[in-house]
């Protein structure tokens, strides 16, 4: 059976943004169609005592507050940083990890006190010296529990394992004999499944999309998600269809979007007065020909880096999609998504669809929405579906790209 989820998130422990309640994640999940949605932070001992207080358990290894059919997955962030023999700089890789239950998140909370790690914010650091130890590490994690499964997170970002600063060629100088156990990635705001499927180390993984928000905004919950194939509504079956890659879909971003696309250096860096991108060629060394600084490579560049263009990918079904809210806002011309016009056209459609993901995947879009809302609006909503829509310019050097809809 199908099931919706969205497994990496961050609550108001994670820095600067304020409590989030379970009630309005709750309340966005089911205006998205997210089914079970990870709780973010459940590590770090104040967020895990409120998880304990308000959530009830109510199947295996899913929990729900009273009354309420959305159910939460106890879900962190961890970033692991070791010092690897043959690299100048730290490593650094941001995972996400799932626990079956608040046994094993004390069991982990014990682990952190023995190796001495701070577990003082939503999304903690374990630190090594060396491969070795961290490899260690995570081994100790993973078999404090057999269904524990720890997934490298957003892997092209600067913070993800294979991200440019890290400059990774294989996973294993960083997981050694922990591969083995690595069975899952997530792609992340910045890449797609077919920017990752021909990387060697990755071809095989199972592909899982998450928002990793930090609000319960319309338009971050569920931003990104995957939809499993599962036997049952549990945590193990929710497990085994990630380890079997039983994914029937994820939705991604247009990784054009995303800030880290393209290499180049934006306007109002010193010593510019006019951008420059690279969508092609690359300058020597990386040097921008403006102001004559070193460059980061953007996330396009270092995945094609990484390519080998004989591997066969698996099919692997994905859409690239914009929150809907943020496509009535841009039908309206308006830029707030909290505008009551785009709230009132946003409502009109709830009222005809049980959710958003249930509209992206409807054939009768234009037939339920006529004369409800107005076709300008309808007429976006079927472009975004059909994937009829770019980011121009692309995002690069921290700038998000460019929404157009309907103008491939
Ligand atoms: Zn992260
Ligand atoms: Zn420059």
């Amino acid at each position: 059976m199908k099931l919706a989820v969205d497994l990496h998130s961050h609550s108001g422990y994670a820095g600067g943004v304020g409590q989030i309640e379970l009630t309005a994640v709750s309340r966005t999940m089911k205006l998205k169609g997210i089914d079970v949605f990870g709780t973010g932070d459940c590590i770090f001992p104040p967020r895990t005592e409120e998880l304990k207080q308000e959530l009830t358990e109510v199947n295996e290894g899913l929990f729900a507050l009273p009354k309420d059919k959305s159910k939460f997955l106890l879900q962190t962030e961890v970033i692991f940083s070791t010092k690897l023999a043959h690299k100048r700089n730290k490593t650094i890789a941001h995972h996400i990890i799932l626990f079956p239950n608040f046994d094993s998140i004390y069991k982990m909370q014990i682990l952190m006190n023995k190796w001495k790690m701070k577990n003082t914010i939503g999304r903690p650091f374990i630190t090594s010296d060396t491969q070795k130890e961290m490899e260690d590490q995570l081994f100790e994690i993973h078999n404090i529990h057999p269904l524990i499964e720890i997934i490298p997170a957003h892997v092209m970002t600067p913070d993800g394992i294979f991200g440019s600063k890290n400059d990774l060629d294989e996973l294993s100088e960083f997981y050694g004999k922990f591969l083995s156990k690595i069975k899952a990635i997530e792609t992340g705001l910045s890449a797609d499944p077919q920017m990752l499927e021909k990387i060697p180390d990755l071809a095989e993984l199972t592909f899982i999309s998450n928002s990793d928000c930090h609000s319960a905004a319309l338009n971050r919950i569920g931003r990104e998600f995957t939809i499993l194939d599962v036997d049952q509504v549990d945590y193990k079956s929710i497990i085994n269809s990630i380890r079997q890659n039983n994914v029937m879909m994820t939705a991604e971003f247009n990784p054009a979007e995303g800030r880290y696309y393209l290499t180049g250096h934006r306007a109002d860096r010193k010593g510019h007065s006019h951008e420059m991108i690279f969508a092609d060629e690359l300058p020597a060394n990386m040097i921008c020909p403006v102001c004559n600084k070193k460059m980061n490579l953007g996330v396009r560049e270092r995945s094609i880096q990484l390519q080998d263009d004989s591997i066969i990918p698996i099919t692997r079904n994905y859409l690239h999609l914009i929150p809907l809210i943020e496509v009535v806002a841009a039908s309206q011309n308006l830029k707030s998504i909290t505008s009551k016009r785009v709230r009132e056209i946003f409502d009109i459609i709830m009222s005809i669809f049980p959710s958003e993901i249930s509209l992206w995947q409807s054939d009768s879009i234009q037939v339920m929405l006529d004369k409800r809302i107005d076709q300008k609006t309808i007429n976006q909503i079927l472009a975004v579906k059909k994937g009829d829509f770019i980011f121009q310019p692309p995002g690069f050097d921290g700038v998000y790209g460019k929404l157009i809809i309907g103008d491939k």
